[in-house]
């Protein structure tokens, strides 16, 4: 379990690393385009900003997972499903070693995310 903690809290500082970079360079591109004014390079900032907005919502998510597997390896709890409380599959932890969900019920809640 050691070197799972060890690996999640490598990924942990690498991801708020990589949050921090993103939201310097929305920052750094808002000022530029207020010097530049641009018209073509305010429109292609602004697109950058948008990208960059998305990349920074799917890093804080994935943060957040880090953490609650941290959590949960600190409570003994690490790889149980939060749906039906059965363990998840060891292969599918090797791949997302921060699934909160087994197989199953990550694709019923993909299913309703989609409908909603
Ligand atoms: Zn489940």
């Amino acid at each position: 379990m050691d070197a799972l903690r060890r690996d999640l809290e490598r990924r942990r500082m690498t991801i708020s690393r990589a949050i921090q970079t993103a939201m310097r360079s929305t920052r750094e591109d808002g000022d530029r385009t207020e010097i530049s004014k641009d018209p073509y390079g305010s429109a292609s900032s602004s697109h950058d900003d948008e990208l960059a907005a998305i990349n920074v919502e799917r890093l804080a998510r994935d943060l957040k997972l880090i953490d609650r597997a941290l959590a949960d390896i600190d409570a003994g709890r690490y790889g149980v499903c939060v749906e039906c409380e059965e363990p998840i599959a060891a292969k599918r932890l090797k791949v997302l070693p921060f699934a909160t969900r087994c197989v199953e019920c990550q694709a019923k809640s993909e299913r309703l995310e989609r409908v909603a």
